[in-house]
């Protein structure tokens, strides 16, 4: 039986790495979660099975625990919109931070403290040191993961937030505090192995670095908000592993490593793409305190509103024409309509590319999803460093439900609360049509002083409605 166990944790984690692989492009990236999804099975079964002979397994209790997860997990994955998804992603990885906790806890529970060590859980040091590591990472990314999603959620009201954000250095000195005061009692709960320890420690460890989760989260705010939800996605990854460790499972370790290393890849790499260091996101605040962005650098001027009529006029005559999606567009679910629209230009000889900002939306990747769910080439879609050189000289490029990655105070005003995020250099094209709603701010919470350019204007109303009169438009020329 350890040796059919063994094969399948085998297969389970040759399945995970490929599933992974395929999630690296959307044409792959569906046929790649099936796969992960399906070696995860293939490891539940091989731990089942594993337990078969246990005297202590309660199958009862399994199989009420899978039934459990089954019905909260699959109803809401299957019901949440496209719009909607990163809060219910940063929800989910709560869930696994908190479970991993909740492991370490029940361990400590079942050896009276680590007053001794069953034989399958040798050696003992790998126990204690792993059960400690993963309550307080997991800990901390449950409660995170938590405060992430009500921000996503937009449940924490705008003046409680930028209330937050403001006491940004109480949060940082009550952090040092409480890390020091969660590891001092794990190291306490270490050196007391063997002998027992009482309830009360490992629930300050828990409770500690619980409130450490909550109040790293709260201050953060606006634009870093993807690199914390990767940050806590890459902390439930090593808790797992930690508690795998803890509980001599293969793959608990296997898969928490590839989740901890690749979780850990991608937060560097939205880190880099928006220009910020890690440190200075988690120990710092940025861009939720509705300051104002003013130097632009361009000709400033007042609000024009343009028609579709005017707005197909110029497309239809411009050589080049850059899309550029965001958030919005995901909302109105335009993505079917820009095709459209983008095939009708390229019908008249006009070449249409589409400028991808790497946290344009509200996940990493939303736009490529987007796009690609409405058949855009994959060619067309350009990532920043690719498209940026190409603005200036663009004759129209059309933002679509995109605020903050367009916005030129990131590049121009050192006062600006995202100064320094790269962004795309919408305002160098030669004119700008922007569909939005209003003049509301974006997720960051600052005005855009690209909306008052000289030669931008602004097609109010909802993107798909907007997109679909300049097809309209377009098609009667
Ligand atoms: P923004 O949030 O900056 O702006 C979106 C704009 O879309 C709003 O200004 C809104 O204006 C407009 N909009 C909303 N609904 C519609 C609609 N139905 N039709 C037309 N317009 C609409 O989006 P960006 O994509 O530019 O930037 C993403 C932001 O989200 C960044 O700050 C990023 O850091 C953050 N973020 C990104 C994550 C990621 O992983 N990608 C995760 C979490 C946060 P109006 O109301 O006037 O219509």
């Amino acid at each position: 039986m350890n040796h059919l166990v063994t094969v399948l944790y085998i297969l389970a984690f040759g399945m995970f790495i490929l599933g992974l692989s395929g999630l690296t492009g959307p044409k792959t990236a569906v046929r790649g979660n099936w796969i992960a999804a399906t070696g995860m099975g293939v490891a539940v079964v091989a731990t089942l099975l594993s337990v078969r002979d246990t005297a202590a397994t309660n199958w009862i209790l399994i199989a009420a625990g899978l039934a459990i997860g089954v019905i909260l997990g699959v109803p809401p994955a299957k019901k949440t919109k496209m719009t909607a998804m990163p809060q219910l992603v940063a929800l989910f990885n709560g869930v696994g931070g908190g479970t991993v906790a909740l492991i370490a806890w029940a361990e400590f529970i079942e050896t009276d403290g680590f007053a001794y060590f069953t034989p399958e859980q040798n050696p003992t040091v790998a126990l204690v040191v792993g059960s400690l590591f993963a309550a307080i990472i997991g800990s901390v990314s449950f409660w995170g993961s938590l405060v992430a999603f009500l921000k996503l959620q937009e449940s924490i009201p705008k003046t409680i937030e930028k209330a937050l954000v403001k006491s940004a250095s109480v949060f940082q000195i009550a952090n040092v505090v409480l890390l020091l005061g969660a590891v001092a009692t794990a190291v306490y709960i270490g050196l007391n192995a063997g002998v027992g320890n009482a309830t009360w420690t490992i629930v300050a460890v828990l409770v500690l670095a619980g409130l450490m989760g909550l109040f790293v989260v709260f201050p953060i705010g606006g634009a870093d908000m993807p690199v914390v939800i990767s940050l806590l996605n890459a902390l439930t990854g090593l808790s797992a592993a930690a508690a795998g460790v803890a509980l001599n499972n293969t793959a608990m370790i296997v898969a928490g490593m590839i989740v901890g290393a690749s979780g850990s890849i991608l937060t560097n790499l939205m880190a880099k793409a928006m220009n910020r260091s890690i440190p200075a996101i988690v120990f710092g605040s940025f861009g939720a305190d509705g300051g104002v962005a003013a130097a632009t650098g361009g000709d400033q001027g007042s609000v024009k509103a343009t028609s579709a009529a005017d707005a197909a006029i110029q497309l239809a005559y411009a050589n080049q024409v850059i899309v550029v999606p965001g958030y919005g567009l995901a909302v109105a679910q335009a993505q079917h309509a820009v095709k459209e629209m983008a095939g009708l230009l390229d019908a008249k000889g006009v070449d249409v590319k589409y400028a991808i900002h790497p946290v344009a939306g509200r996940m990493p990747g939303h736009m490529n999803v987007l796009l690609a769910e409405a058949d855009v080439e994959y060619d067309a879609m350009k990532e920043m460093d690719d498209i940026n050189g190409e603005f200036n000289r663009t004759d129209v490029t059309i933002v679509i439900g995109a605020n903050d990655v367009t916005n030129p105070a990131a590049r121009n005003d050192p006062s600006s609360p995202i100064h320094g995020m790269p962004i795309l250099n919408v305002d160098e094209s030669r004119s700008v049509i922007v569909l939005k709603r209003s003049m509301s701010s974006g997720y960051a919470g600052i005005e855009n002083p690209l909306f008052l350019l000289n030669h931008t204007s602004m097609l109010f109303g909802d993107a798909k409605k907007s997109v679909s009169d300049v097809i309209d438009e377009l098609k009667a020329l």
